[in-house]
């Protein structure tokens, strides 16, 4: 089977836990908002918070919702829809990524937010949480399309963002190069060079060594740590990889450097298969010919939704979210799951594999590894003083490890997975800031 990913039946029950969410923050439909808002109702739960407070954690900050009218090639115009939600500033300014797709939507944005407060308030910067997206199809339009779109979208949310209010990074379907365009529109609105108001740059106008591979490199940090609890280690596993692009392409590189055996890898078109391992240098060299990873000569074709469920030890879904859910969770044959990806696993999903003893890395954890590295630009960027890679990598495995540490403390503490001890931590830290500071006025 080689046909494209399911990629979510979300299924994600709000109704199945007691105030879920706050009447302001429900989401209107099954998927992300409502995994996200879940999660943190179990959080407060376990903490013992007040409908009060669950209300202010449930909710966003700050909303815009913009129009993008786009003057084609051609001469005609398309219109596009684009979003910033800043869910919680509390501990710092808003930090979180730009993903052009076409399914993006304002819940899918609120959730990506949410997670993004309790991912830094994991790892400890000093950061709140917050998403932006425009629901585009980027390999639909030139190059030159694409710089308009994001040159229009950064200057219709121009008053929510800064290096001091809420700094942009890469997601799904943008890059360094679009990350450039947001950080020469907001300069020169400004009318000086302002590099910190985006993460995830090129290099020549102040982007940080070792940020494109950083997301990666904690996802295998995070594996590893996991792995280490049972006395495995990376040298002794079979792996699957969902996702090839930036997060699941670097992991994939550097477990098979670690000496895993990765045995599958796919994208957005389909998948592969190897009993043994794939060359994975190999593979790196035929998705550059061919722009994916189906076709390659030295393996069997793969789909997405069987690549799930292969008999791996370790699952990395990097992809989108949703895509482990109450129907395949129970078929599931790994024993670690490590989320590359935001928001793979839904709460039915992730009750099932906690039931059945799976490890879950949780991605507020295993892919924090990007926003460290990318609070190490922002910091470079302030300070206009850059560091080695060697620094950057030392700093970022450092982070990720005391992060996981503290994790599965909390996790042996509560007697919880590790996501619920992830979530447990994060709301608090999140939550004390908020006591902390009294609320205005
Ligand atoms: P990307 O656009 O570089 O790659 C996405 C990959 O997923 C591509 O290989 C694409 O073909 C594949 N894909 C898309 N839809 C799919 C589907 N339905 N089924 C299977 N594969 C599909 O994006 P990325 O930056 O690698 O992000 C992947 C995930 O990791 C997202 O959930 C993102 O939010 C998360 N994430 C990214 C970073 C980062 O630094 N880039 C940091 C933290 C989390």
């Amino acid at each position: 089977m080689t046909g494209n990913a399911t990629p979510a039946a979300h299924d994600a029950d709000p109704g199945a836990v007691p105030s879920v969410a706050p009447a302001t923050a429900r989401p209107t439909h099954d998927g992300p908002l409502a995994t996200a808002q879940t999660q943190l109702a179990g959080a407060v739960r376990r903490l013992g918070y007040d409908d009060g407070l669950h209300a202010m954690l449930a909710t966003s900050r700050r909303e815009i919702n913009v129009s993008i009218p786009l003057r084609r090639d051609d001469g005609s115009t398309a219109l596009f829809h684009g979003y910033r939600v800043q869910h919680n500033v509390s501990r710092g300014p808003g930090k979180g990524g730009l993903r052009y797709h076409p399914a993006v939507d304002i819940d899918e944005v609120r959730a990506l937010a949410m997670w993004m407060t309790w991912k830094c308030a994991v790892v400890e910067l000093p950061y709140g949480g917050a998403k932006g997206g425009v629901a585009i199809d980027p390999r639909l339009f030139s190059q030159a399309e694409l710089e308009r779109v994001t040159r229009r979208y950064t200057s219709e949310i121009m008053p929510m963002i800064g290096p001091a209010r809420d700094i942009m990074a890469p997601d799904i379907g943008t890059d360094a190069r679009t990350m450039a365009w947001v950080m020469d529109t907001y300069s020169v609105s400004q009318g000086y060079t302002i590099p910190g108001v985006v993460t995830g740059k090129p290099l020549e106008i102040g982007g940080s060594l070792g940020r494109a591979t950083a997301t990666s490199r904690g996802v295998v940090h995070s594996t590893r740590a996991a792995l280490r609890e049972a006395g495995r280690e990376l040298g002794d596993v079979r792996i699957a990889v969902q996702g090839f692009g930036k997060v699941g392409s670097h992991a994939a590189v550097m477990y098979a450097e670690a000496g895993a055996r990765v045995e599958a890898v796919s994208d957005q078109y389909g998948g592969v298969h190897r009993d043994g391992g794939l060359d994975i240098g190999r593979l790196v060299e035929h998705v550059e010919r061919t722009g994916s990873v189906i076709g390659f000569a030295e393996a069997d074709p793969v789909g997405n939704d069987e690549l799930l469920l292969l008999d791996v030890d370790v699952l990395v879904p990097a992809a989108v979210e949703g895509v482990l859910n109450r129907e395949n969770a129970t078929h599931v044959k790994a024993q670690w799951v490590v989320e590359g990806a935001n928001g793979p696993t839904s709460a039915p999903a992730d009750a099932i594999l906690a039931e059945r003893g799976i490890v879950v890395v949780p991605d507020i954890l295993a892919n924090a590894g990007g926003v460290v590295v990318s609070y190490f630009e922002w910091v470079q960027a302030q300070q206009a003083y850059w560091w080695t890679e060697a620094e950057i990598e030392q700093r970022l495995e450092e982070r990720m490890l005391h992060a996981y540490d503290a994790v599965a403390a909390v996790a042996r503490r509560e007697r919880i997975s590790l996501r619920d001890a992830a979530l447990m931590l994060s709301v608090q830290r999140v939550a004390e800031a908020h006591k902390i500071r009294g609320l205005y006025p």
